[in-house]
């Protein structure tokens, strides 16, 4: 039974992040302006809208949401709608027109005025736009002899970059750009979701470093187990292994492109950028759920439920197929909607499979804990609850690499599983061999051993002795003293073979009252001197049946074994047993060659 606690927060937080997710819609269509602040002593104030340093104010910052597209920078300008931003929050209604048909791509226009104090800085500094989402960028600055000019992103970016990217859009503010406000045009693919930070240059490049080293570790961990599942899939040809190797390669390009880290690596078109993460972001939720109904052997322990979890699946899967098809927004609502709450609909079917037993789904349960919590923080951040920051990106990152490394493990010891199971299976096949060369009433190798063997034998040329025993007038004796007395007699005689056979003879029941020993030795006379030390012994042992003590006797026949086919030699020896019991029984006779 599960540990109450895990139980409870596990499920807790999945109901968490199934609540928070329509907000999702909140968060990305809303635009979020926040500033960090410049020395760390006011990083608490990251979200008011003019942050003070020594007291007076660093910079301030404004904006207009939504701007159409084709809005030129002069009319901009000119416009009265600028609204500082506040606390740094503005919100729409999450289910206006937009959030399930807004037109694309959003646009939204920042404007920065910087502080006496910021304004007499010499160092330079940046101007970051920690999103993701932002597809393009421009700034509008003005010269000190009023001209204005403007730097796209294209050209921070592009390959004629003067400066060495960042994972987020960011522009550098040089003292000249400082002394008047500046504008900002920002567009996303989808619904803006901006937060701005303005940082110092030493800040910014240490920061970057740090964060990049870290995230660098994070998807290293996510490719490893990949192919670590990847090529224990190939040698042991289970499928299982393909599947959660490509919710962890989905799950790693999805947070590539989404912490922006993809930037680094070239200036992408990011309209189809912002358009494939739906299609990740539903791909990797889609295969981690196949993945999971499997892993946790869901239909084995749940299997009254496990027919309309499929029908969910095959929903899930064409959902999934419609995001590569439909517009970005379109597909971006289905992500938000079927993606979103798979943690939620993951977690309560591990939970109902771990109740019934499942192993599987109970490790399942705690590496999703982990990754719940970053799924979490991550909602919250969307939300706009909380300005990003490491301590909100990471978990996410943290959280699949530890559930990719412990759910890994826990295909590893499916392995240890399946083996023991096949050693199992090894174990009973044998034991199953075995009862079925074995006669039930004696424990001696029956008619098929004795077949097999003589096989044996003469395929490998080997020479040998045989000797058949047959018991004398049994029938009478079964008549006389009833049947159970008769098995207690041929269980008599078996005890007799057994103690007399060596390692590499073999003795057999052959049939009802009949019996048969395979001596490893050709000699007819060695053969003739054990099938008598039988005889005298069996014709020596007495029975007690209803009070009276009777005795048995049994006829023998031996040959030795020359180059012939074995029924030959089985006749032969048959015939002298034959000869035995014509002349008067409790006896052994030599085949005639
Ligand atoms: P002979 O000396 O010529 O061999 O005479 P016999 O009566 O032994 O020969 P027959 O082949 O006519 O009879 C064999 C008898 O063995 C018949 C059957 O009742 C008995 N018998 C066969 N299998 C078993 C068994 O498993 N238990 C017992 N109690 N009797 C058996
Ligand atoms: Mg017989
Ligand atoms: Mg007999």
């Amino acid at each position: 039974m599960p540990d109450k606690k895990v139980f409870i927060s596990s499920w807790l937080l999945s109901l968490c992040v199934l609540l928070l997710n329509p907000c999702f819609g909140a968060g990305s269509t809303s635009l979020q302006i926040s500033g960090t602040a410049i020395s760390s002593a006011l990083v608490k104030n990251t979200v008011s809208h003019q942050i003070s340093e020594n007291g007076s104010a660093t910079y301030s910052l404004s904006y207009q949401f939504p701007v159409a597209a084709a809005t030129r920078f002069p009319e901009i300008r000119r416009s009265q709608n600028w609204q500082p931003s506040g606390n740094g929050w503005v919100r729409e209604h999450m289910f206006h027109d937009g959030f399930w048909f807004g037109e694309l791509p959003k646009v939204a226009w920042l404007k920065v005025s910087f502080s006496d104090v910021m304004q007499s800085r010499t160092t330079p500094i940046w101007l970051e736009l920690a999103s993701s989402g932002v597809s393009d960028a421009t700034l509008y600055y003005q010269l000190p002899n009023g001209i204005w000019r403007s730097i796209n992103s294209d050209a921070v970016y592009g390959s004629n970059a003067k400066y060495a990217p960042s994972r987020f859009i960011s522009f550098p503010l040089l003292n000249e750009l400082k002394q008047q406000p500046i504008y900002l045009r920002v567009e996303a693919s989808n619904r803006l979701h901006l937060q701005v930070n303005v940082k110092e240059n030493a800040d910014f490049q240490s920061h970057n470093t740090q964060v990049d080293i870290i995230f660098a570790i994070g998807y290293g961990i996510l490719l490893v187990m990949a192919l670590y599942n990847l090529v224990i899939g190939s040698f042991l040809n289970d499928k299982l292994y393909y599947l959660y190797s490509g919710a962890i390669v989905t799950s790693l390009i999805y947070q590539f492109f989404a912490h922006g880290h993809a930037r680094l690596f070239g200036n992408f078109n990011w309209d189809i950028v912002n358009s494939a993460l739906n299609i990740f972001a539903m791909l990797s939720a889609f295969i981690a759920t196949v993945f999971l109904y499997y892993f946790i052997n869901f239909p084995q322990y749940v299997p009254k439920l496990s027919r309309y979890i499929r029908i969910f699946l095959y929903l899930f899967g064409v959902a999934t197929l419609l995001t590569f098809v439909l517009p970005s927004n379109l597909s971006l609502n289905i992500a938000l909607l079927i993606a979103g709450p798979t943690p939620l609909i993951a977690m309560t079917l591990a939970i109902i499979a771990w109740y019934h037993g499942s192993l599987s789904a109970k490790i399942f349960v705690y590496a999703w804990s982990v990754y719940i919590v970053g799924g979490f923080l991550w909602v919250l951040y969307w939300l706009g609850l909380v300005t990003l920051n490491l301590a909100v990106e990471l978990p996410l990152l943290i959280g699949a690499a530890l559930e990719s490394i412990l759910l890994s493990l826990a295909l590893g010891y499916r392995i240890k599983l399946l083996r023991e199971q096949s050693s199992q299976l090894q174990v009973s096949e044998s034991h199953y061999k075995k009862i079925s060369m074995t006669d039930g009433l004696t424990r001696l190798a029956n008619r098929r051993a004795f077949d097999e063997q003589l096989a044996k034998l003469h395929t490998k040329n080997l020479h040998y002795s045989l000797v058949l025993l047959d018991i004398d007038h049994f029938k009478q004796f079964n008549d006389a003293y009833g049947h159970p007395a008769g098995d207690k007699v041929i269980r008599n005689l078996a005890d007799i073979l057994n103690e007399t056979v060596r390692e590499n003879d073999l003795a057999a029941r052959i049939g009802g009252e009949e019996f048969a020993l395979i001596i490893q030795n050709d000699d007819v006379k060695v053969a003739f001197n054990i099938a008598e030390r039988i005889r005298v012994a069996f014709s020596k042992s007495t029975f007690h049946v209803n009070g009276k003590s009777v005795r048995c006797t049994v006829s023998i026949g031996v040959s030795s074994a020359q180059e012939e086919p074995q029924n030959i030699i089985l006749e032969r020896t048959d015939q002298a047993l034959y000869r035995s019991k014509k002349l008067g029984r409790d006896q052994t006779q030599i085949a005639h060659v």
